[in-house]
């Protein structure tokens, strides 16, 4: 049996609840899939000592103030899956769990969705898996030989699981640093962060909030033919949360360039010495989850779908929402995602008959 609504969004982490809060609000009949058990999006899956980088009241989606964590500037994952649970009971969003989109086809002037759990017809599709279930590990040589355990960011909890052994951390972005800072203040790890850069912290006083409004003054110049101001990049790659100042200032997080290859029990540099490790945390980032999509064949050349805004430039039925910059300024944000979904909602509704 195929259900027929007016759209599929599939996704019911935070974009695809921004994109459902103002699908209601445009009264379109719509659903939300989710992969998930659970509600909470990549939240669920956090390390324990991850912390947003801006205050609670920062981080919110549309319509609703996240609240304030009890003790805690910056909130946990934990809190922000709460929020999100709230979130979609307030406002009773339709999202079906877990529901996995398996592909996306063109159907007689429409999208077919199909799933593990049946077929959907829409007239439109907003595609908003995010990038958690695909992570990105460089090809390194000696991979393959080094004996000890490799995790990636997404396998990573917390420094217990690594008691007693010689830990490299892998990356120079928030994520790298975190997981760096976590494991230099545990006492019983011995760790070694490694960075393709030197890492560039931002300075002490700058957070998530600075880093929303830098990415706001460049939407508005691009709108406005202004001239592009330049991205959130240019200030710096790592917010100094507290558990990376303190492990800054104490100066535990000192950042060795990238090493050459792994061998079975250890790394080399370049300049041939080694080091011996038990354990490497690929901290080195994700991409697009964009499977579900491969039927309609838009991929361009860096894996993107082109976009003129949300919607895809070959397909106008499909909207792509919370991926990174490449589908708006800072849409991969609590906070920033809830233009571009409502710029999304509006588009698809001026098109329904
Ligand atoms: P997700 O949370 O990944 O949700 C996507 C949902 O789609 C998931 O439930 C998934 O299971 C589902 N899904 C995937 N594929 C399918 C499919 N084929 N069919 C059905 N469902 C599917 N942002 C901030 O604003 N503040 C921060 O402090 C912050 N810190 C971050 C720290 C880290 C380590 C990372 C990685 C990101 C951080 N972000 C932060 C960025 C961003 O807010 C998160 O990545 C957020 O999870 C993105 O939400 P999303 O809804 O786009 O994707």
């Amino acid at each position: 049996m195929t259900r027929t609504v007016d759209v599929v969004v599939i996704g019911g982490g935070q974009a695809g609840l921004a994109a459902g809060y103002h699908l209601r609000r445009k009264k379109t009949d719509f659903v939300i899939l989710d992969a998930q058990d659970g509600p909470g999006g990549a939240w669920q899956h956090a390390w324990d000592s991850l912390r947003l980088f801006s205050p609670a009241a920062f981080s919110s989606l549309p319509g609703r103030l996240m609240p304030a964590q009890r003790g805690e500037e910056y909130p946990d994952a934990a809190h922000v899956v709460d929020y999100l649970a709230g979130y979609e009971q307030r406002y009773e969003l339709p999202v079906h769990r877990p529901v996995r989109a398996e592909s996306i086809q063109h159907d007689a002037g429409r999208l077919r969705v199909e799933t593990n759990a049946g077929t959907w017809s829409a007239q439109a599709v907003v595609s908003a898996t995010g990038t958690w279930w695909r992570p990105f590990i460089p090809t390194v040589p000696g991979q393959d030989v080094f004996a000890g355990r490799q995790v990636h960011t997404t396998g990573y909890r917390c420094p217990a699981d690594f008691a007693g052994q010689r830990v490299v951390v892998v990356g120079g972005g928030n994520s790298g640093a975190q997981i760096a800072a976590d494991l230099a203040l545990a006492e019983d790890v011995t760790l070694t962060w490694v960075t393709r850069r030197p890492p560039r912290f931002l300075a002490d006083n700058i957070d998530g909030r600075a880093l929303f409004d830098t990415a706001t003054a460049r939407r508005r110049a691009l709108d406005e033919g202004t001239g592009d101001t330049g991205d959130v990049g240019a200030l710096g790659d790592i917010v100094a949360v507290a558990p990376v100042r303190a492990a800054r200032d104490a100066g535990l997080l000192k950042a060795e360039p990238m090493f050459t290859r792994l061998t079975a029990d250890g790394i080399i540099w370049a300049d041939g010495t080694s080091t011996r490790a038990d354990a490497v945390i690929w901290a080195t980032g994700f991409r697009p989850a964009l499977s579900h999509l491969a039927p309609l064949g838009l991929r361009g050349s860096q894996g993107h779908i082109a976009t003129d805004g949300t919607r895809a430039v070959d397909e106008p039925r499909l909207h792509l929402l919370g991926y990174g910059d490449w589908t708006g300024p800072a849409s991969a944000t609590l906070i920033g995602v809830g233009r571009p979904a409502r710029e999304a909602a509006s588009e698809i509704a001026a098109c329904l008959p």
